[in-house]
């Protein structure tokens, strides 16, 4: 996902697009978590292969290829979590998809206004504006 340079603001006041576009959100994010869902399976399915394997021919075990299989399964996990968390999908604090988002530029994160908002507030209390323009 290409990050963007300045903080932004997207707000839909119409209810009937808002709906729509919750609603794309929740799909796009269930097919995330689907495809994780996989991955676990993948993940679980090798461990199982593993104990198996190590256990019968101990001589023979190549732990070194459980390691590398176990370390693609992860890589592959967190390439559909890390832009899943920074994207405008959910809010990183509230969860929420439901809501008008905020993009922090410093951060590279979007947040929903409202924990924006707190955050904001925060880092200028604890004298970091620049962190949440
Ligand atoms: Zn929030």
């Amino acid at each position: 996902m290409m990050a963007l340079k300045k903080k932004r603001t997207i707000i839909i006041k119409d209810p009937q697009l808002r709906e729509v576009r919750t609603n794309l959100r929740r799909v796009i994010k269930s097919a995330c978590r689907a495809e994780q869902a996989k991955i676990h399976d993948r993940r679980d399915i090798l461990r199982k292969e593993e104990e198996r394997t190590s256990m019968k021919n101990e001589g023979t075990y190549d732990y070194e290829k459980y390691r590398r299989l176990n370390k693609e399964l992860t890589e592959q996990y967190w390439a559909i979590e890390d832009p899943l968390r920074a994207s405008i999908l959910e809010c990183p604090v509230c969860f929420k998809s439901d809501k008008d988002m905020t993009y922090n530029p410093v951060r590279k994160i979007w947040y929903c206004i409202e924990c924006y908002e707190k955050l904001r507030k925060g880092n200028i209390k604890r004298g970091t504006p620049e962190e949440f323009p």
